[in-house]
């Protein structure tokens, strides 16, 4: 199987101009500072940049590989940043903020340090104090929103309980959003403006789009109804004129609604709940789902059950997870362009 290299992800709805000055409010970009935001046409036109770089995959058979297409995507950002140095003399730049000593956000953000190094990326490591206050967070977020040098910015979540997540996020301006998951990303996704996408949720469409599966008129079901991931997997999809039908705990009569899906998406956080009762035969299955049991990594879907019905699946390790920090990067390269006009 070839997999495919995609054009602008932003929808043809965003090509008006709408250049607006962003100024202080919570809730929308709320920056402290000016920032012009660039006309819509801009963004569609620097997202028609991604390359084509096919990679054979005859050998999976029916196996989504998320390493190989995270690769993929990850090369064409390099390619990006070269460019953009070469253009214009800007390094692209992401930051991350992190707040506090947890192990395993440390490794997450080692992860995105590392994989900006591969880019050519230049990467800011923002280190606060578990006790930092609502305030100094707040400060940090707005100088990292006013540097030049960089383009791109996350929030390291969880933060500690004292700190209010949301505030943080609405801080964060969103065309410095790498992450895709501030208010005012998630607003424009919803009204099909273009943005920075959710990296999880657009990790999937990119999956789908680089195996060529039809998406314009697809029945797509989405397990979970969560901000980062279910809610705007469901607009994404939307986005792709999928017809789209989101579950939840309340859902009646689950695997009746699972089996109408051509594609589903798993992102449920219960390990293996969805078995061959849930999935039609030749849906396409999609797991977001990461939980750690004894035995190791396993996703939302039993594999074992589900993999001989489905026209294709991707795996728990190795399937979306490793989209989320390739398009993680992409959003910063596209912000990057944006900026440098
Ligand atoms: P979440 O916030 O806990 O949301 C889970 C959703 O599943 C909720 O909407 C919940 O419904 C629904 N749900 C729970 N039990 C259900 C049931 N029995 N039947 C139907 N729906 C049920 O989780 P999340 O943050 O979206 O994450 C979902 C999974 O994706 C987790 O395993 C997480 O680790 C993984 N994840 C992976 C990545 C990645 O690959 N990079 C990124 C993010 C998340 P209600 O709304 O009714 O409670």
């Amino acid at each position: 199987m070839h997999l495919l290299s995609c054009d602008s992800i932003f929808s043809p709805r965003g090509l008006c101009d709408d250049t607006q000055v962003i100024g202080a409010g919570r809730g929308t970009a709320d920056p402290p500072f000016g920032v012009k935001a660039p006309p819509n046409a801009r963004w569609n036109a620097i997202r028609r940049r991604s390359q084509v770089l096919p990679v054979d995959c005859a050998a999976m058979e029916n196996l989504i590989d998320g390493k190989a297409v995270a690769a993929i995507v990850r090369a064409e950002v390099g390619e990006r940043v070269r460019a953009l140095q070469a253009r214009t003399g800007v390094q692209c730049g992401l930051a991350t903020v992190m707040v506090g000593d947890d192990p395993a956000s440390a490794v997450y953000v080692g992860n995105k340090h590392r994989a900006c190094h591969e880019a050519g990326m230049a990467s800011f490591d923002i280190h606060l104090p578990a006790d930092v206050d609502q305030e100094g967070l707040h400060r940090k977020i707005d100088e990292v929103c006013a540097d030049p040098l960089i383009h791109g910015m996350i929030v390291q979540l969880p933060l500690p309980k004292h700190l209010d997540e949301d505030a943080a996020l609405d801080r964060i301006s969103y065309l410095k959003d790498a992450d895709g998951l501030t208010p005012a990303a998630q607003g424009r996704l919803a009204t099909l403006r273009p943005g920075p996408r959710p990296a999880t949720p657009n990790g999937v469409v990119e999956l789908l789009r680089r195996y060529d599966v039809e998406m314009g008129g697809a029945h797509a079901v989405i397990v979970g109804r969560s901000e980062i991931v279910g809610k705007p997997q469901a607009h994404l999809l939307l986005e792709q004129n999928c017809t789209v039908t989101i579950c939840h705990s309340r859902t009646r009569d689950l695997p009746s609604v699972t089996r109408q899906a051509d594609i589903l998406v798993a992102a449920i956080g219960r390990p293996e709940m969805l078995t061959a009762e849930h999935v039609r035969d030749g849906a396409v299955v999609i797991d977001v789902g990461i939980n750690r049991l004894e035995k190791g990594l396993v996703g939302d879907v039993d594999f074992a059950s589900v993999a001989p019905k489905a026209r294709l699946i991707t795996p728990v390790p190795g399937g979306v997870g490793p989209m989320t920090i390739a398009m993680l990067l992409r959003n910063c390269i596209d912000a990057a362009e944006l900026a440098a006009g």
